[in-house]
């Protein structure tokens, strides 16, 4: 059979938790660069490359707002979309659901109605040209406060891209309490939107019980803490509510000390619905196909484990049932093939 790795890259698969300034890989920092030749990021792939080399939680946050800094208009807001979705399209990445912060871009003057037409240009042609379907979750960035999260919530429900299924929240957890955005969350599941916060990933169970009792999650972001709670795992098992796994970057965080304490397999053993997913990937020294190896390992799967993985994320996405029946048709025919 198919080495496993060569499986796991050939595998059509779906991500629901990485972000949109963070999947920016070295390719697309340098033609970013290239548009704003004042910015202080190097515009040689190669000195990039060393840039982006992962070192420190520090250093991941200098990358990362280094690359917002190059973020200043429209056309590189649709760049940078547009060109996540080639490297999407190169691990086969079927459908993504990435996560937008529209408040970083329109803090920095560009339109929110700009802003939103730069994303669903994208999305459109890299669905037309790539065959990557692309949806978005807006999120607040939470440390920004109650009037980021204003803002995060008349973009998405008076804007409404066509795009957009779902709101979330990220940031850092400590100090800042998830109950203070309910009011935010309330306005866009009225607008029918689905609710996707990050929570215990830095904190404990209860930020994961604030989130599923004030924000009316239906997954979780990381929930990493939850094994700290077992009646927390019972309830995210008896009501299929998905968690948002994403192990580099937890090792990446220190969110966790090290792989082989990740807490992965208890969750799947606890009966959680469980989807393998890569944050940030390049700022991670990461993709989502190396996630999935990860999770090989940590859970000791073969091709038919980590399939039926990749139909947890097509199980817990906000795709429509035709479009989820569509994907998992599409898992189950590359497995037949090449998981043999
Ligand atoms: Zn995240």
């Amino acid at each position: 059979m198919t080495d496993l790795t060569t499986f796991i890259a050939g595998l059509p698969k779906a991500e629901l938790h990485v972000h949109h300034v963070g999947s920016a890989s070295p390719r697309i920092v340098a033609e970013l660069a290239a548009r704003h030749p004042d910015s202080k990021v190097p515009t040689d792939p190669e000195a990039l490359a060393d840039y982006f080399v992962f070192r420190d939680f520090a250093h991941f946050i200098d990358i990362y707002l280094s690359v917002v800094d190059l973020i200043r208009d429209a056309e590189d807001v649709r760049l940078l979309t547009y060109e996540i979705a080639r490297d999407m399209a190169r691990q086969n990445i079927r459908y993504a659901e990435l996560t937008v912060t529209p408040y970083s871009s329109t803090r920095r003057g560009i339109p929110d109605t700009a802003f939103v037409e730069a994303i669903e240009d994208a999305r459109k042609a890299a669905e037309a040209e790539l065959g990557t379907v692309l949806r978005w979750c807006f999120d607040i960035p939470g440390e920004a406060g109650p009037e980021a999260a204003e803002e995060t919530a008349r973009i998405a429900c008076e804007l409404r891209p066509e795009g957009l299924v779902s709101f979330g929240l990220g940031g850092p957890e400590i100090g800042v309490p998830r109950p203070q955005f309910k009011p935010y969350f309330d306005r866009a599941i009225a607008a029918g939107l689905h609710s996707v916060p990050h929570a215990g990933e830095t904190t404990g169970p209860q930020t994961i019980w604030d989130a599923l009792t004030e924000l009316r999650a239906e997954r979780i972001g990381h929930g990493t803490s939850s094994v700290q709670d077992p009646k927390l795992l019972a309830h995210l098992a008896e009501h299929r509510i998905p968690l948002e796994v994403c192990p580099t970057s937890n090792i990446a965080t220190r969110a966790v000390a090290t792989l082989d304490e990740h807490p992965l397999k208890q969750m799947v053993e606890a009966g959680v619905l469980v989807t393998i997913n890569s944050d940030d990937p390049p700022m991670f020294g990461t993709d989502l196909t190396a996630e999935y190896g990860v999770a090989a390992r940590l859970l000791g799967l073969d091709a038919a484990g980590v399939a039926a993985l990749a139909k947890n994320a097509v199980e817990a996405s906000f795709l429509d049932a035709e479009g989820k029946a569509r994907l998992a048709a599409e898992i189950d025919a590359y497995t037949a093939v090449a998981g043999r």
